[in-house]
């Protein structure tokens, strides 16, 4: 079974002058001997400090999976330069791009396909102890200052001001939440889903 560590919880507010504060949830899922990384995110500081709380240096990760290109959930991909890179159906090795489907190597880990908020987004389902987990990137997100509602239709309708096609976005929302137990966004609290 696999572990899921949720490392940093992610945040995002804004300051004066139109800047954003903000870095993602950044998870870590350990799995068949495998440490993956997922969304590094654009705070190096609480990154390492959260790794050496685990036992962890950037060496010891495995692989970074990356939910989607938005920099702030990729900058630190800088402190694994030696790193493979994962995105939705690529595996990045130097300058090799390595074609994978449905699950990541290895692992158990499965890929999801969910375009909305980018057309590249994908989010990744977990078999745990606590149930099915999925690491949903920015299929959902809130400012710091929003209250977070998690019933159905409030998740299926959150706005998203970034999002790339909000039609497809509500289908993957749906469909994601069909399979998940309980759901890590990419910033704002994790939440229970409770479908009607
Ligand atoms: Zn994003
Ligand atoms: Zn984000």
């Amino acid at each position: 079974m696999a572990q899921v560590t949720l490392l940093t919880r992610g945040y995002m507010h804004r300051l004066s002058g139109g800047v954003i504060h903000a870095s993602p949830s950044v998870t870590l899922i350990k799995d068949s001997g495998i440490n993956v990384l997922v969304d590094p995110g654009a705070n190096a500081k609480i990154l390492v400090e959260a790794l050496f709380r685990e036992g962890l240096t950037p060496d010891k990760i495995d692989l970074v999976f990356l939910t989607h290109y938005h920099p702030d959930h990729v900058l630190n991909i800088r402190l694994f330069p030696d790193k493979d890179i994962l995105d939705v159906n690529n595996i990045y090795r130097g300058d090799l791009e390595i074609p994978y489907e449905d699950s990541i190597p290895g692992t158990e880990i499965e890929v999801v396909p969910t375009p909305g908020h980018a057309p590249e987004h994908a989010a990744l389902l977990v078999d745990t102890d606590q149930g099915r987990c999925l690491v949903a990137g920015d299929l959902f997100w809130w400012p710091d200052d929003a209250v977070q509602k998690t019933d159905h239709r409030s998740l299926i309708d959150l706005e998203d001001e970034f999002a790339f096609d909000h039609v497809v976005l509500a289908e993957s929302r749906q469909r994601s939440l069909e399979m998940a137990d309980y759901v890590i966004p990419g910033h704002g609290k994790p939440f229970v889903v409770n479908l009607p």
